[in-house]
């Protein structure tokens, strides 16, 4: 079974059809999971909805999905996050805020646990921090944790000591074996490394691995719908640089 996961999308239609059509090139893939924040920032929301939905992807809920749908206020958000919560809200179907709206928070899928955030806080928390790793892990029932929310690749492993986050590169590849891992796909619609390419996460069972990637993808048909609608423009200017 080959598995593309991918996380914070974020209303990202040309990057989400680039990452999968790459995952598809290299064989096919049963399943695609993803971590949370399929809209929001992006111009096409209900697009990538309709894809994910549409290709049965296993799907938890970001913060960005419950603002834009009406289960929690935009509150916590700055100014730019909540103007692109507002536009967000005003664009989705009836259909798709409805199917945002009863998105779990935590699933799990075999040894993988799949959370937004972290498991102490779904939706909110950035796992950044080694000592947020070994947070994680007191949580962790399953061996593997797929988090978000940072929009950076990475992976830690549950060793003797404080965990580390390494961040991952494109082509980088980890055998499953017996350490517990906490493992991030990075934010496939707005990376925030500076490498401006779409990044993703494959899991392939027989090979017992996982994979990081990065796909180039059509940036500036992205950025001009972000203008087009009217989203501030520094959502659009920033997927051109990663950041
Ligand atoms: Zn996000």
């Amino acid at each position: 079974m080959r598995v593309a996961i991918v996380s914070d999308v974020h209303a990202n239609l040309e990057a989400l059809e680039a990452v999968l059509a790459h995952a598809r090139a290299g064989g096919e893939v049963d399943a695609i999971w993803c971590a949370g924040d399929i809209v929001g920032y992006g111009p096409d929301p209900n697009a990538v909805a309709e894809t994910l939905r549409g290709a049965g992807a296993l799907c938890i809920a970001g913060n960005h999905d419950l603002a834009a749908s009406g289960v929690m206020d935009d509150s916590e958000f700055n100014p730019m996050a909540s103007a692109a919560v507002r536009w967000t809200a005003a664009a989705l179907s009836a259909e798709h805020r409805a199917w945002l709206a009863d998105l779990p928070l935590v699933r799990t899928e075999g040894a993988f646990t799949v959370v937004h955030g972290s498991l102490r806080e779904p939706v909110w928390e950035y796992l950044l921090s080694g000592e947020q790793a070994l947070a994680q892990f007191a949580l962790q029932t399953t061996p593997y944790s797929i988090v978000g929310h940072s929009h950076l690749q990475f992976h830690a492993a549950e060793d003797d000591g404080a965990p580390e986050l390494i961040d991952a590169r494109d082509g980088d590849a980890l055998a499953l074996g017996e350490r517990r891992l906490i493992l991030n796909p990075g934010g496939a619609g707005q990376p925030r490394d500076g490498d401006p390419r779409a990044p993703y996460m494959l899991y392939d069972d027989a090979a017992r691995a996982v994979s990081w990637h990065r796909v180039p993808y059509d940036v500036a048909r992205t950025r001009d719908k972000i203008t087009a609608a009217g989203l501030p423009q520094r959502l659009a200017d920033r997927l051109a640089v990663g950041r």
